[in-house]
């Protein structure tokens, strides 16, 4: 039996996305601030991926605890507990098929934890920005042109 009303369900839901958006901007604006150039939440790439950096070939995904399934924060409501069972089975499958695309075509993909994010947003920047760092490192030649200037000027 479900116990919560439709309309109680749909605030609870609402919530938590807004909570994700939150989390979402705040990366955003620190991304950018370090230098990158992206594109935001575009359905042209497979999975929409939250951030695109095309000349990069990287993709970024922010996966919210809830509805993927973190194993340390994802409390599965108590009502319609198969539903939600089932649901997040399915987003967790579907992330390993969008990771596994990237990599097959030899893209870069981060994915990000919402609570990494809560715990720390300019950790987890930096984080990435050495990453994509280092690999600028080891291929010059072919993403000097798609770095931030401060990335490039080191570089180049
Ligand atoms: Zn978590």
């Amino acid at each position: 039996m479900d116990t919560i009303s439709p309309k109680k369900r749909s605030e609870i839901m609402s919530l938590i996305k807004n909570k994700d958006s939150n989390i979402e901007t705040t990366f955003r604006k620190l991304f950018w601030k370090k230098g990158f150039r992206y594109r935001k939440n575009s359905n042209k790439y497979f999975g929409k991926p939250d951030l695109v950096l095309k000349r990069l070939k990287t993709v970024i995904f922010i996966d919210s605890c809830f509805w993927h399934g973190c194993k340390k924060h994802c409390r599965i409501p108590t009502s319609r507990k198969n539903y939600w069972i089932e649901k997040m089975r399915k987003n967790i499958k579907r992330d390993k098929i969008v990771t596994k695309y990237y990599r097959n075509i030899g893209w870069k993909i981060f994915r990000v934890w919402e609570h990494e994010l809560v715990k720390n947003p300019k950790n987890t920047v930096q984080k990435i920005y050495k990453t994509i760092e280092s690999i600028a490192l080891t291929h010059p030649k072919i993403i000097s042109h798609a770095l931030p200037e401060q990335l490039s000027s080191k570089i180049l």
